[in-house]
This record gives structure tokens, sequence and C-alpha cells, in this order.
């Protein structure tokens, strides 16, 4: 059987398409419009419903919602967030470790949900284990163990190489460290879920609703325009289509692959009995999950970016991405060479020019948005949108300031992306740059970053 390329993701081919919700019907008002029926837009709604029943909450969705990132990706839930090093320069170590917390608690808080909301996600809470694989690797892994510690994560343990082992046999892999704050999910089971349960508190969603412009208590699609005090743009990847926006936040790619199921046999010769979300140190890095039906879906960069901030094609990849995470599932696991590889997929994650997840709501305009959370947006969202519910209530005079509005990550400010072909040159030459980076540090065994993977990153802005 070969591989299916694309048809959104192996999450959607394995649970079928979902029921479609009919289109805008025509021109309406509400009290809160969300665009983009993704882990944001969802998870802002329900928090909003459920803080505010009586609220007018319309949801516009382009495509069906989890058609983008949120039904596509790792499965990863896990409670890091893009530019925390950044926000503790800028505000504090405190303000940053705060950020942190908030992080740390946003796991335990989607699982609470999933519980409340009856949301059968395949969610096991096995935290995250991220191994080193070369002495460059191991180097980066004890520094970035005690960052983390230094944040406020004392309960994250640091494993040696026969310590990993224990967990899972990575061929090759010399040290790891563990975070209890982490699960791994079925990514389409969650944004399914969720649209569910928004669904059933009284928001309307619409489908196949296409924004087109997004300007001060609009938000208008080809079907009709819906008027809102606030409009909240949740379009992650995506916003780079959207009038005005084409240099707010570059549109990453990032790629998976699905293996066919294992045998007990396959699974006995590698450990990872513990389901932990599984990552390595590398500079172009990679991320896994055991699913829970027995299969290894693993993903990573490949191909970074499409010229002119373009998006793929319904999730098609490369085929050249296809073999490139092959060969690094073969690299862990090299028994598994014979294993057939069942799907792969692709989507877009939002980057902004600084590397800095944000939630803003502008109180002059009523228009807010979260994202840019550079591939950690699974737990992000959730935060995010809990974040835009106490903006919104603090706006409406409901409520002052909360734990969540003054974290360091509310309304910070970033200048735009590069215009082309600067913007695709210089995705392309730091993406090379890091690959190279790779190649260098495993094959010569040295101890120290490669400086290629340095420059590349203080010139990219990371
Ligand atoms: C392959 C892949 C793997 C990933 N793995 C992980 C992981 O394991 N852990 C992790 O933390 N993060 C991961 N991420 C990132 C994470 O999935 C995203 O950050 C997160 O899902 C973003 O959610 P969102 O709702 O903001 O955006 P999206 O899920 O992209 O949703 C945006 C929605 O807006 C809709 N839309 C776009 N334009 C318009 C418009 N003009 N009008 C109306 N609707 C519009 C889209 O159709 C889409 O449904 C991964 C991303 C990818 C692509």
């Amino acid at each position: 059987m070969s591989t299916t390329n694309g048809g959104i993701s192996f999450w959607y081919a394995q649970e079928g398409a979902p029921a479609p919700r009919e289109p805008l019907p025509g021109d309406t008002t509400a009290d809160v419009c969300v665009v983009g029926g993704g882990y944001t837009g969802l998870w802002t709604a329900y928090y909003l419903k459920k803080a505010v029943p009586f609220l007018n909450i319309t949801v516009l969705e382009a495509k069906f919602c989890g058609y983008g990132a949120s039904g596509r990706n790792g499965g990863w839930l896990y409670n890091g967030i893009a530019g925390r090093d950044r926000y503790a320069r800028l505000h504090g170590h405190e303000a940053a470790v705060r950020l942190q917390q908030a992080m740390n608690a946003t796991v335990t808080e989607v699982l609470d949900v999933c519980e409340t909301e009856k949301i059968d996600a395949d969610q096991h809470r096995g935290g995250v284990l991220e191994v080193a694989l070369s002495p460059a690797q191991l180097g980066r892994l004890k520094a970035f163990h005690a960052a983390e510690t230094a944040f406020g994560e004392t309960d994250r343990e640091l494993y040696g190489a026969r310590e990993t082992a224990d967990r899972i046999r990575v061929t090759g892999a010399v040290g790891s460290s563990w975070t209890p704050h982490g699960a791994r999910l079925h990514p389409v089971k969650l944004v399914s879920g969720l649209a569910a349960a928004v669904e059933a508190l009284g928001v309307t969603i619409h489908e196949s609703t296409p924004v087109t412009e997004i300007k001060p208590k609009h938000a208008v699609t080809p079907y009709g325009t819906v008027r809102a005090p606030y409009v909240l743009r949740c379009t992650e990847g995506f916003t780079a289509s959207l009038a005005g926006q084409r240099r707010t936040w570059l549109p990453m790619n990032s790629s998976m692959i699905a293996t066919e199921p294992l045998t007990d046999a396959q699974w006995d010769s590698i450990g990872w009995a513990g389901a932990e979300a599984l990552g390595d140190m590398a500079h172009a890095y990679m991320y896994a999950q055991r699913t829970a039906d027995g299969r290894i879906a693993l993903g990573g960069r490949g191909v970074p970016y499409r010229y002119g901030s373009k998006t793929d094609n319904d999730g098609r990849t490369q085929p050249q991405t296809i073999d490139a995470l092959r060969d690094i599932l073969v690299r862990f696991f090299p028994q598994l060479a014979g294993l057939r590889i069942d799907h792969a997929w692709s989507g877009v994650l939002g980057v902004p020019r600084d590397w800095c997840a944000t939630v803003t709501l502008d109180r002059s305009t009523g228009l807010g948005w979260a994202g840019g959370y550079v591939g950690s947006g699974v737990a992000t969202a959730n935060l995010a949108a809990r974040t835009l519910r106490d903006l919104i209530q603090q706006d409406s005079g409901q409520s002052g300031p909360t734990d969540l509005t003054t974290l360091p990550w509310v309304d910070h400010k970033v200048r735009k992306w590069e215009p082309e072909p600067l913007r695709w040159l210089g995705v392309q030459t730091m993406y090379a740059a890091f690959r190279a980076a790779d190649r260098h540090e495993s094959t010569t065994h040295t101890p120290t970053t490669a400086p290629l993977a340095t420059l590349a990153n203080r010139l990219s802005g990371r």
C-alpha cells in the first residue's frame, strides 16, 4: 500500500470528514465575532460563552473547524511557549516565571475541560521527553534543562544514556530531559469535540465562510458582513491571506508522517511504554508521539516556507520531506526500516518576526488577535483564549485586570516580516544553516553547538 499524501491529515483520515455546518446566510450582528475555527477561536468562544452565557458569539471559518494546524498537529499538549526568554529580557525574570507557570497550569486545564466536556481525545499524560543524540545536543539539553528549572520547573528530570534507554531506546541517545507538563493527544478528536462543546453552549459556527477583510467592528465575507463590537482574528498560519496582514506572521510549514501500527515485538524493541511526547535537540528538530492505536506519528520542518507566504494544498507535502522524515524515523529506530508509512501531510504555523507568541485586544478598535505560537500552539491557544476572555471582560467593564491580562505576552508589538524575496531567502538560508549545523554536529561529535547555527539564530532574530 502506498503512502497517502495530504487529505488534510492522518488524523482526519482516521476520523472521517466532519459533517459540514451552514455558511453565513447574510449580513448579521453579534457581540463577539471570532474569525477562524481552530483551537484559538474555539477555546475563545468556549470561555467567553461560559463566562457570559447571554453573549451572542459567531465563529466564521473559511473551510471547516480544524482545517488548519489544529487538525494536523503532532498532538503535543505541553507547556512550551515561544518567546519566554525574550519576555524575561523585556519584562524581568519574575514576569516570565508567571508566564511559564500559567503554561504549566494550561496543560492541566485542557485535560480538565476534556474531562468536564467528555471529550475523548486519546489524551495521555506521559509528559515530554527530549533526547540528545550527539555531544553538542547533550550540551544544549543540559543548558535547556537548567533554564527550564530556573523558570520554576523543579519537577523536571535529567537522564543519562542508560536511564533514557529505560524509557525509550533511541539509537545513539546520550541523555534526555523529561517534564511532567505534557500529554499526547489526538488533535482532531480535540478540535471536533471542542467545536461540538462550543455549539452546545449556544455559539453559532458558520463554515465554508472565508473572511476577506477584518476592520473595526466588521468581519467581511462574500456572503455578508458580521458587525460586532469585538472582532477576533484567530487565523494563525493563514493570517497572511487576510487584507493588510501579508507580512504579519510568516506561515511556516511543518510536516508529519504516520506509520502503520507497530507489532508488539516492535514495541518491545523500542520501549516507550510511557507514551511520552518525544522530541530531540537538533536545530531542525523532530517531534513524535506514540498514537493510541500503536503507530508512530513523527514530524519535522522539511521544506520550511513557500514563496510569497503561500500555504499547502489541503495538507500535501513534498516527496523529499516524506523521505527526510522517514530517514529520521529509521535513524532513531533502525529496526523499523521496512515499516510502511501510511500517511504524510503538512500544515502551517504562524511565526512573528521576533518569534514571540502574542495575545492582544486593541481597546480603541475592539480588534483582537492571538497566535504566532511558532509550533507550540496546542496548549498556548488555550491560555490565549482565556486571556482574550479576560481582556474583553475588562474592556467591557465587567472585571478589572486579572492574573492573565497582566502576563508579559499581552499586547506585545512586533515589526513586520521583510518583503519578498528577502523573506523567502532568509528562511531558506536559516534552515540550510540549521541542517548543515546538525550534520556537522553528528559527524564530528563536537561537544559544542556549531557556530553556523548560533549565527543563523542570531540573524533570524530567534
Ligand atoms: C504539522 C504541525 C504540527 C504541529 N505540532 C504541534 C504540537 O505537537 N504541539 C503544539 O503545541 N503545536 C503544534 N503545532 C502548532 C499548533 O498546531 C498551532 O499553533 C495551533 O493549532 C494554532 O491554532 P489556531 O487556532 O491559532 O490556528 P489554526 O488551527 O491554523 O486555525 C485557523 C483557522 O482559521 C481558518 N481561517 C484561515 N483564514 C481564514 C479566513 N480568512 N476566514 C475564516 N477562517 C479562516 C482556517 O481554515 C483554520 O481552521 C503544529 C503545527 C503543525 C502545522
